[in-house]
């Protein structure tokens, strides 16, 4: 119950950026169309009012079906990008016309559309997951350059005022980019990572068995995870105080960070209980780490306090089993674990 809920939670973030993006979007696309229509110049302004009914479309169905939130993230993303190329052409056409010409209208349009650009860019950055916001960076510099280079070589010519603007412009666009990514990232790292031992957090841990058990699904490869709780714990924080249990908590994050590879991901699944996620690992190799992890801590010793053992439940990912399941697999092991004595390792097969 507990992984629907969490899972319940992420969609429902996703569904209300979508909600409160996307009516921007449409709402801005009617004033563009709207505006470029009035000039005369009929791509642009049917595009920017096709563009506004579609996301006007998505968002009604976004609304009425919530459970469409992914579809209509990756419809909103194609359209946008058939909407960018048709304003690249629209502009480069505009520039050449008789109304591009001045150059007071021209910088006009361009600034109008960088603003455009960096709306729809934050939007779809909160919206998108990495690689499609990248996918869209991409499309949207080189659109941008193409038309650059175009309107350059055989419409326009060599003005420096023009170049000027489009320097100025690509400057403020790629400020705007790098401090969007930078907040994103800054925001990423708080949202997903605990403040106590620098692992994942719950949350993030959920978004990573979601991935791993999708790709397996996909690829058909194994994925195992481990989940382990801190031995007597509670008696290390009476005997010792809880600052003194804080800190065996982050060096025994430490110490498992050490011995994993870069693609393992460790994350705090609460308290004094750690989930191992393992992708591409099968339940002996899994099992094998367990050991070695298992016997690592023991050996290892904790300033100030005694010995410090944890019990390890290890299970692997079986096609056609939910996530809760895997967890539950997980849980039962390490039970059986601190109930067979607590400093050792059981294993379960998925299912
Ligand atoms: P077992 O071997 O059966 O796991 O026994 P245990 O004592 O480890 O388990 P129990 O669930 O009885 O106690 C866990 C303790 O962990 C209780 C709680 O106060 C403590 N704890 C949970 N989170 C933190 C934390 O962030 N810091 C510290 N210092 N203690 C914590
Ligand atoms: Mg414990
Ligand atoms: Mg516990």
């Amino acid at each position: 119950m507990k992984t629907r809920t969490m899972l319940n939670e992420s969609e429902q973030q996703r569904w209300t950026i979508i909600v409160i993006t996307l009516p921007v979007g449409a709402v801005l696309a009617f004033i563009y169309a709207f505006q470029i229509l009035t000039v005369g110049e009929t791509l642009g302004g049917w595009a920017s009012l096709v563009f506004g009914l579609v996301v006007f479309g998505l968002w009604g169905a976004a609304i009425f079906r919530r459970d469409w939130t992914p579809h209509v993230e990756w419809a909103f993303f194609l359209v946008m990008i058939l909407y960018l190329c048709l304003m690249t052409i629209e502009n480069v056409n505009l520039f050449a016309s008789e109304h591009g010409k001045g150059e007071v209208y021209f910088s006009d349009a361009l600034n109008a559309i960088i603003l455009w650009l960096a709306i729809t860019l934050i939007a779809s950055y909160l919206a998108l997951p990495d690689r499609e916001t990248s996918l869209l960076l991409i499309a949207i510099l080189s659109g941008m350059t193409m038309a650059f280079l175009y309107h350059m070589l055989f419409k326009g010519g060599f003005r420096f005022s023009v170049i000027l603007i489009w320097v100025q412009s690509f400057f403020a666009l790629f400020v705007l980019v790098l401090l969007i990514t930078q907040m994103g990232r800054l925001h990423k790292k708080y949202i997903s990572t605990d403040d106590l031992t620098q692992t994942c957090n719950r949350r993030e841990i959920y978004r990573v068995l979601q991935r791993e058990l999708s790709f397996s699904v996909r690829m058909g490869k194994p994925f195992s995870i481990i989940l382990f709780d801190v031995d007597l714990f509670k008696q290390i924080n009476d005997t010792h105080g809880h600052m003194a249990g804080d800190r065996v908590l982050r060096e025994t994050a430490e110490l498992v960070n050490r011995s994993i590879r870069t693609t393992d991901c460790l994350g705090r699944w609460g308290g004094e209980e750690f989930l191992l996620v393992l992708p591409q690992t099968d339940l002996t190799a899994a099992a094998l780490l367990a050991e070695r992890l298992c016997e690592l801590l023991s050996e290892r010793s904790f300033e100030g306090v005694d010995r410090v053992t944890a019990s390890f439940g290890v299970t692997s990912f079986r096609a056609e089993q939910e996530l809760e399941d895997l967890l539950h697999a997980a849980d039962r092991a390490m039970y059986r674990a601190k109930q067979n004595g607590r400093n050792q390792v059981v294993t379960e097969p998925g299912g």
